[in-house]
C-alpha cells in the first residue's frame, strides 16, 4: 500500500491510541499516598486521628515512628534554609552560614525542644520503706528552656518540694532533674512549665503535697524587648499540704538556698 503524505484526516474512532511506550493510556484518578507528602505532616494526621493535641510544650512522641527523628531534621533544616533566604542571608559565600540551618534544626529537635519528641524518661519507683514523710527539698535544678512566644532561651532554676505519705512510691534524686529536663526542653511558658511538672510528681509520686519554685531569666526581656537585664521570673505552685499547712509553705521557701 502507498503511502501518501497527505495530513491524515482525523477519524471518530473511540480506540485508545497506542504508544511506543505500552499499552493504551488510560487515565486514572490517582489514590494519594504519603509519599511526596512532608513528614510533619504524617505525623500531624496521626495526631489528628487521635484528636490529641499538639501545642509547643506537648509531648508527642507517641506519634513518631523509631528512625523518624533524622527526617524531621532534614525536613526542618529545608525549611530554615528558606528563613536564612528570607532574612537576606548568602548562606553560599558566607562560610559561618553554610550549614546553619542543619545545625539549627539538629538543635531545635534533637537538643532543645528535645522533650516534644522523645519518651518521658523511665522512673524507677522505690516502696517508701521507712515510711518517710518529712519535707525532702531537690534543688536547684538547672532550667534550660525557651519561650513559646519568641523562642528565647529560658535560664533559670528549679527547686521541688515533697511532703511523702507513708504509701507514696519514691523516685530516685537524679530522676527529679531528669523529669524536669524533659519538660522544660520544650517551647515553654513559665507559669504552664512548673503546672505541667507538678502534675506529673502529684501523679507519680501520690505525695501528700509538692510544691515547684522556679526563678528564671527570660531572653525575650532581655536581648529584645525592653532589655531588662536583671528582670527575672519567680513563680510557685504549691499543692496538697503545702498549700493547706502555712508552716510547711514557710519552711520550704525558707531552706532554698536562692541568691
Ligand atoms: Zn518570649
Amino acid at each position: 500500500m502507498a503511502i501518501k503524505n497527505t495530513p491524515t484526516k482525523k477519524t471518530t474512532s473511540a480506540k485508545p491510541v497506542k504508544t511506543a511506550v505500552g499499552p493504551p493510556v488510560k487515565k486514572v484518578a490517582v489514590k494519594k499516598t504519603d509519599a511526596g507528602t512532608p513528614l510533619s505532616v504524617v505525623i500531624r494526621r496521626r495526631i489528628e486521628a487521635q484528636k490529641a493535641r499538639f501545642h509547643a510544650n506537648d509531648n508527642i512522641s507517641a506519634f513518631i515512628k523509631p528512625g523518624e527523628l533524622e527526617s524531621l531534621v532534614d525536613e526542618v533544616a529545608g525549611k530554615m534554609q528558606a528563613v536564612l533566604e528570607s532574612l537576606v542571608i548568602d548562606t553560599e559565600s558566607d562560610h559561618n552560614t553554610k550549614n546553619t540551618s542543619q545545625r539549627v534544626a539538629k538543635m531545635f529537635v534533637k537538643e532543645v525542644f528535645n522533650g516534644r519528641y522523645v519518651e518521658q524518661p523511665t522512673l524507677t519507683k522505690f516502696p517508701n520503706v521507712s515510711k518517710l514523710n518529712e519535707l525532702m527539698i531537690i534543688g536547684p535544678i538547672t532550667v534550660r528552656s525557651a519561650c513559646s512566644h519568641h523562642l528565647c532561651p529560658i535560664m533559670g532554676r528549679i527547686w521541688i518540694g515533697v511532703l511523702p505519705s507513708k504509701e507514696s512510691a519514691l523516685i530516685g534524686l537524679s530522676k527529679y532533674s531528669r523529669l524536669t529536663e524533659w519538660v522544660m526542653c520544650r517551647p515553654q511558658i513559665q507559669e504552664e512549665a512548673v503546672v505541667e511538672l507538678a502534675d506529673m510528681l502529684e501523679r507519680k509520686i501520690k505525695p501528700i503535697g509538692v510544691a515547684i519554685v522556679m526563678d528564671a531569666d527570660h531572653f525575650c526581656m532581655q536581648w529584645r524587648g525592653v532589655k531588662d537585664r536583671d528582670s527575672k521570673m519567680v513563680n510557685s505552685v504549691m499543692r496538697g499540704a503545702f498549700l493547706k499547712d502555712s508552716n510547711l509553705r514557710r519552711e520550704f521557701l525558707s531552706l532554698l538556698e536562692r541568691r
